[in-house]
């Protein structure tokens, strides 16, 4: 009984959700085929993830290491793994093979750390740079000023493939006010487009959570990471 009630508000928010992110394209000129979900299941079980890929769910974003590796072998439907958190580079080797991307590259000494795990398995990684748009203290990212020279640092690991930029900007209850940072991220992650470095694609750009994904897509999201939404509220 309590399994059916579960999966079922899932599924319908999952429903609520591609509804809400079709009409952001829509109102944006956007292709929806060109945004995807991420759905964010930090803190929630196996269970509930694979109830979420039943409902059609394909990609989830994951946050703790030691987390993941206990759940991911209880996930028994077919889903994909964006590795969304903080990531410490002696952990790398716990996710080599296990994820598509990873969302918050911040310094160079992990990205050559992903570069040696991936090597072993003679693949490359797909990264994200995070960018710290508000030089906020308490979130990690590197500055806009400094991207164009860790994307240049990224592009000379034959097992790392930089895709593009993600951002957690300052929160305000009213998305729109978070719009301005979206559209800096697109607009820096345009400059370095133009660049055309080598081996460097900027065609991902990760950003948009529960209370501002519309927006974010509004302003060019490829990627948004939503949890609470889809799951409730985390135990914290
Ligand atoms: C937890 C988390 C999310 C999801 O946040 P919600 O507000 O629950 O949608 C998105 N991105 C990152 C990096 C996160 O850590």
């Amino acid at each position: 009984m309590e399994t059916s009630t579960e999966e079922m508000s899932v599924a319908q928010r999952l429903d609520n959700i591609r509804q809400r992110m079709d009409a952001a394209c829509v109102r944006s000129g956007r292709n929806p085929a060109d945004v995807e979900l991420i759905a964010v299941s930090k803190k929630k079980s196996a269970r509930t993830i694979n109830a979420a890929a039943q409902a059609g769910q394909r990609l989830f974003g994951e946050s703790y290491v030691q987390e993941f590796c206990d759940k991911r072998p209880e996930v028994t439907a077919q889903v994909s793994w964006h590795f969304i958190g903080a990531l410490q580079t002696n952990k790398v080797k716990y996710l080599r093979g296990q994820v598509e991307m990873i969302h918050a590259v911040d310094r160079f000494s992990l990205a050559q750390e992903l570069n040696k795990q991936w090597r072993k398995l003679d693949a490359s990684i797909d990264v994200l740079i995070q960018v710290n748009l508000a030089g906020e203290q308490s979130k990690a990212g590197i500055a806009p000023n400094q991207v164009q020279q860790m994307a240049e640092q990224l592009a000379t690991l034959p097992h790392v493939r930089l895709r593009g930029l993600m951002t957690l900007p300052p929160y305000a209850a009213d998305p729109e006010d978070v719009r301005p940072w979206f559209r800096q991220l697109r607009e820096l992650s345009e400059q370095l487009a133009a660049l055309h470095l080598p081996r460097v694609s900027m065609e991902t750009l990760s950003m948009g959570m529960s209370h501002d994904f519309e927006v974010a897509i509004e302003e060019g999201a490829t990627l948004v990471r939503v949890g609470t939404a889809i799951f409730g509220e985390r135990e914290v």
